[in-house]
């Protein structure tokens, strides 16, 4: 049947043909409909639903008064317990999303009934060289194709429809530690897609691809490479006055890992970058220096690539504070002007709001507290004022660099002018040794001292212990207009809609609705399993649903898991999606263990042993299996039977688990060292034995 085009738009305006039914499958998912994406309230078709990347829902059947109602309305699980990202896409209410490893599901989203799978076949052993889980955050849509960043450094073009891939590119050089994690973004007819790296040793850039052909477009470079092979662009040569040493040898840092906004009003592509390689400024460029274009927001010509502003949000950033956070840009009324501006909640505790249109600073201002690291700002230049004593070890950093905000989403209700957030204080001894610093990027690469890794968990026991809240933060006003203290540290990405309402999970599971206007707590409902990723809400046949990933993992291994114990759930991941009405029942797939562990061997050590065993599992599987050898969404050490046990050299030594993502280490340990591990490792299942028993 085909209808009239002006009366599907009537239809489709009234909502009588549920999510613009029979409009959108005339329409393709062209720069035009991207444009107005914000009025098509029935889909969710960018990572931030509109190129503004608001995240603000303009539907209302869910809302205030009706959401005691809301209910599941059915739940997927995954054969994962890594860590879930993703922000689903939905268009005509088919619904698609990624998992772990960079797999990619659609479904019908009024049901949940799988349509296509496709799993792009991520090279496990790339675990080693990813810093915060084999995670990924979701996809792009554009004209009858997905877009795929994979944890291995390709993009990928899959037919919307079939789930088969039509292109694929290699973004990245293999041989160095480069990983994606973040979702692709679109710019008039090209795929953007930045990269992370910057804990193992990369240069960052972005790279656009034709959307058809998946040709390179342009790449740019957020940090300058060797001299000697001359500079990409005068913007790299300018940046490279303000390094000192030899900098590029260890890659320079800077990948744009997360945030890339496209502005099709000023034809601009906004991007933050990370930080340097080493952490430590003394490290990294002896002598000093800002070192541009580290934890930078970046604006670039969408068609080029061209640098066209830069703004430093961490001038010679020592304490891993990337710029990497969620960009999200609104016209605000400032002082009586309506300015176009870029706002980020950053890493480093400040609140920064920048005149897209040029650059120029407006303000920044402390979200979080306890910040130790800067005492002010200068509020002409916008360039914090260091701390004494801030950039050499050990200090003690705040916000520490898990962040006050990291990429978790933000999401701004124009009609109150707040942006809502999950914000948190947190502390922690940052050492940066003197001397030199040989670089490794096969490993995490820091700059620590391998020694004081081993102090860390007494190190952090005495900071103040990390705080979690909501914050509804007014730009304008540059205060709090509400906070909510929540019960973790650690919460997720977050949904407002015009239905007065914000969404959020969190690391113990639970997922709340809070009113807009004033933060008051009016819906919740236990996950099962820890939340980091952000709701989306749409519309299927008139009527409005709510979905979410669900699913613990990302740094969890550093900062949290060992550390917050019980406030944080690892297990099982899965899809949930509700609906007013909903009925369906969650049933979790069991994870984890309820019982202390029992040492399933004996092994002969020595205190010398047991302590080298300490600061080797810190270094070398600490990052996965978490601090103190407490383990989150990878199996906890401590209840290693036997048999395991009896194969730890194959496994560790021989890569026998290279298939299941336990990466080879036999260029790092040997024997020798792999029993001292074992020793640390058994030692900590006696302790937590011996707590249980108190
Ligand atoms: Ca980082």
């Amino acid at each position: 049947m085909q209808l009239p085009q002006n009366l599907v738009r009537t239809l489709a305006a009234l909502g009588a043909l549920g999510g613009c039914f029979a409009c959108e499958r005339a329409q393709p998912v062209d720069d035009r409909r991207l444009a107005a994406a914000d009025r098509d309230s029935a889909n969710w078709l960018t990572y931030g639903r509109t190129y503004t990347e608001q995240r603000f829902s303009p539907l209302r059947e869910i809302n205030e008064s009706t959401i005691t109602r809301l209910g599941l309305v059915w739940s997927k699980e995954l054969p994962t317990t890594r860590g879930l990202e993703a922000t689903p896409i939905v268009l005509d209410g088919v619904l698609y999303t990624t998992s772990s490893w960079s797999v990619v599901y659609a479904m019908d989203a009024p049901t949940g009934q799988e349509l296509w799978t496709y799993d792009p076949k991520v090279d496990r052993s790339r675990a080693r060289t990813v810093c915060c889980d084999v995670v990924n955050r979701g996809l792009a849509l554009y004209r009858g194709k997905l877009y795929l960043g994979t944890l291995d450094g390709r993009l990928i073009a899959i037919d919307a429809a079939s789930g088969q891939p039509v292109w694929e590119t290699l973004t990245v050089d293999p041989a160095q530690p480069y990983a994606i994690t973040g979702a692709p973004r679109v710019a008039r007819g090209l795929v953007l897609i930045g990269n992370a790296g910057a804990e193992f040793g990369v240069r960052g850039y972005v790279s656009a691809y034709d959307a058809e052909s998946g040709k390179l477009v342009w790449r740019t470079y957020t940090v300058p490479g060797d001299p000697a092979k001359g500079f990409e662009s005068k913007a790299l040569e300018a940046a490279a006055k303000t390094w000192n040493g030899e900098y590029w040898k260890a890659g320079g840092g800077g990948p744009a890992w997360e945030a890339i906004v496209y502005d099709p009003e000023l034809d601009l592509v906004y991007f933050g970058t990370g930080n340097g390689i080493a952490w430590y400024r003394d490290l990294r460029s002896p002598g000093g220096g800002d070192n541009l274009y580290l934890a930078s927001i970046l604006a670039v010509r969408a068609g080029t690539g061209e640098l066209v502003w830069h703004y430093q949000v961490t001038p010679g950033d020592n304490w891993d504070f990337d710029a990497t956070q969620p960009l999200l840009l609104a016209d605000l009324l400032i002082g009586g002007q309506t300015r176009k501006v870029v706002m980020q909640a950053s890493k480093n505790g400040f609140f920064y709001v920048i005149d897209r249109t040029n650059g120029k600073f407006i303000s920044g201002t402390p979200f979080a507290d306890g910040i130790t690291w800067a005492t002010g700002m200068d509020s002409v230049t916008g360039r914090p004022i260091e701390a004494p004593g801030a950039g050499s070890g050990p200090f003690l950093a705040s916000p520490d660099p898990e962040g006050a905000h990291n990429w978790y989403p933000m999401a701004f209700d124009p009609s109150k002018g707040l942006v809502f957030l999950g914000a948190r204080s947190g502390a922690v001894y940052l050492h940066a040794p003197a001397g030199k610093w040989d670089s490794d990027i096969s490993m995490w690469n820091l700059g620590d001292d391998a020694r004081y890794n081993g102090k860390l968990t007494a190190d952090l026991a005495k900071a103040p212990p990390p705080r979690g809240e909501l914050v509804a933060w007014n730009p304008v006003e540059r205060r709090a207009a509400w906070r909510v203290t929540l019960p973790v540290s650690m919460s997720g990405g977050v949904l407002a809609t015009a239905g007065n309402l914000v969404l959020q999970g969190r690391s113990d599971g639970m997922l709340a609705a809070y009113r807009s206007a004033d933060g008051a707590k009016l819906w919740e409902f236990n996950a099962g399993t820890g939340i980091m990723a952000p709701p989306v809400s749409y519309r299927v046949q008139g009527k409005q649903y709510l979905t979410l990933m669900v699913g613990w993992g990302g740094p969890s291994g550093h900062f949290a898991a060992g550390l917050l114990g019980p406030l944080v759930k690892p297990g099982y991941g899965r899809i949930l999606t509700f609906a007013l009405g909903g009925t369906a029942r969650l049933e979790p797939t069991p994870y984890g263990h309820t019982a202390p562990p029992v040492p399933a061997i004996r092994l002969d050590t020595t205190a010398a042993a047991l302590a080298e065993g300490g600061i080797l599992y810190q270094t070398y599987c600490a990052p996965c299996h978490g601090i103190g050898a407490i383990a989150g969404p990878v199996p906890d050490l401590r209840y290693s039977t036997a048999e395991v046990h009896a194969q730890l050299d194959s496994i560790v030594l021989g890569g026998a688990r290279k298939a299941l993502g336990m990466p080879w280490f036999g260029d790092k340990l040997d024997h020798a060292k792999l029993r001292a591990i074992q020793a640390y490792v058994i030692s900590q299942a006696r302790a937590a034995q011996e707590l249980s028993r108190r």
